[in-house]
């Protein structure tokens, strides 16, 4: 019985704005607002008569800080989930302070004006400090511990799946196979197909920039950074084949390195197939992954943003995509004193994703874990004053949701590790 407050109606709000009419027990009521209102409108017509939840628009501009604290406060949502970009996370969870509402996250806060000199001091800063350099961190967002305490509000950052569901993984291997977790390899394989020479599955901005950025891991202690895609393994994946993978920078290996004690070693690989590396590459070297504005015919553009106007909208690759995802983990440690290795995984096929809400699968994998934190918030079984990644809280309710929500998951023992 709770009311929320969605931020954003792309891809991966759809899947969640879904999933919680899926489960109207929990929530009663829901208002989607956006920058662009008529798509809010027109998932909620999409929706009519289907679910029991009621559902309400709004128009809003999240970066706005006043005008969404004005929002908060008359609609009054238990919690606010945020699926709107990270270049908004701040100001979403500066409303929430404002106006009293739990805040809930996917992606950890990046900043949109990457030229900005007084955002800039603070990255060099932080690259020298902790050694790598991607855009974004979990400083900005852990900064706010001490206000969501004092206000007795949880935040609750990266509830997608990877960050999300690969970090309550993490959480549910502690808890049940190890004493102590010694290397953490986290593989994200999208074995899908859509058919186009080059489209990216969820924003283009927010991936070709991590995609195309430095990669790095933690080892015994501190970052080592790579050259982009300078790492590649091939793996086997259950259900899905023999894949090449890459060594990615990626968020959850910053908090995981903080929140699981004795870890040794965390790497992040993903799956990209040549068609793809190619067309970033070229897209790369001619400028047009840029984020700095460019004049054109007396018009300031941004290369990026204007490379994501020309690309596929990953909303529509759902009918078009075939094959599976299986995104996981490979854990190794001790038990008992004895040594031990686990792959807990999940696959999803985007056909049947698509059949159930309309979208492709990763969007229905960040969606849906993005629901099931806004369920635990609002029901108060993960709410905590302060600021907190997934893996901090018991990872049980979490990994029984998961099963019932759509996206069972497996444990294998003596799995193929990575070298
Ligand atoms: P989309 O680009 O499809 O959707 C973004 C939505 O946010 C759009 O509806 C957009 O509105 C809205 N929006 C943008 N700026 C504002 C603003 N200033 N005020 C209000 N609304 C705004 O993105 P995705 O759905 O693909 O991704 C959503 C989030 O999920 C991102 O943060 C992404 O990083 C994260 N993600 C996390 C994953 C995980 O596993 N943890 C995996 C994949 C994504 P408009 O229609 O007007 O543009």
């Amino acid at each position: 019985m709770s009311r929320l407050l969605v931020i954003g109606c792309g891809g991966v709000a759809s899947v969640a704005i879904q999933k919680c009419c899926q489960n109207s027990e929990v929530f009663t009521d829901l208002c989607i607002a956006s920058r662009t209102v008529s798509k809010c409108d027109a998932l909620r017509e999409k929706l009519a008569g289907k679910t029991t939840t009621n559902l309400t628009t709004a128009q809003v501009d999240a970066m706005d800080v006043p005008a969404l604290t004005a929002l908060i406060r008359a609609y009054q949502p238990d919690a606010v989930l945020n699926v709107a970009l990270p270049y908004q996370d701040l100001a979403i969870m500066d409303a929430c302070l404002s106006a009293g509402a739990h805040y809930i996250d996917t992606a950890n806060y990046e900043a949109e004006d990457t030229d900005d000199p007084v955002w800039r001091a603070v990255y060099k800063k932080r690259c020298k400090e902790l050694g790598f350099s991607a855009y974004f961190d979990y400083s900005w967002q852990w900064a706010y511990e001490e206000k969501f305490k004092k206000a007795g509000l949880t935040a609750l950052l990266g509830s997608g799946f990877d960050p999300g569901v690969t970090s309550v993984f993490t959480a549910y291997a502690r808890k049940h196979y190890f004493d102590e977790i010694h290397t953490i390899d986290i593989l994200d394989c999208n074995g899908g197909d859509h058919g186009y020479p080059f489209a990216t599955n969820f924003n283009p901005e927010i991936n070709l920039r991590e995609v195309s950025a430095p990669g790095s891991y933690w080892e015994n202690g501190k970052w080592v950074e790579i050259p982009p895609m300078s790492i590649k393994r091939e793996y086997e994946f259950p259900q899905v084949g023999k894949k090449d993978m890459y060594l990615l920078h990626h968020e959850e290996i910053e908090s995981l390195a903080k929140n699981i004690p004795g870890v040794r070693r965390i790497r992040f690989f993903m799956t990209f197939g040549q068609s793809y590396l190619t067309h970033m590459k070229c897209l790369e070297n001619v400028g047009m992954l840029s984020t700095t504005p460019v004049e054109y015919q007396g018009q300031q553009i941004v290369p990026i943003q204007f490379l994501k106007t020309l690309l596929p909208d990953p909303a529509s690759l759902g009918p078009r995509t075939v094959g599976k995802t299986n995104i996981g983990c490979i854990f190794s440690g001790v038990k008992d004193g004895e040594k031990k290795t686990i792959y807990l995984y999940n696959v999803c096929d985007h056909q049947a994703c698509y059949r159930e809400v309309g979208s492709q699968a990763i969007s229905y994998t960040t969606g849906v874990p993005a629901m099931i934190g806004a369920m635990l918030v609002a029901n108060g079984r993960w709410q905590k004053p302060g600021v907190f990644n997934v893996e901090e809280f018991d990872p049980d309710p979490f990994m029984d949701a998961l099963n019932r929500w759509g996206l069972p998951w497996t444990v294998e023992e003596h799995p193929e590790t990575v070298e």
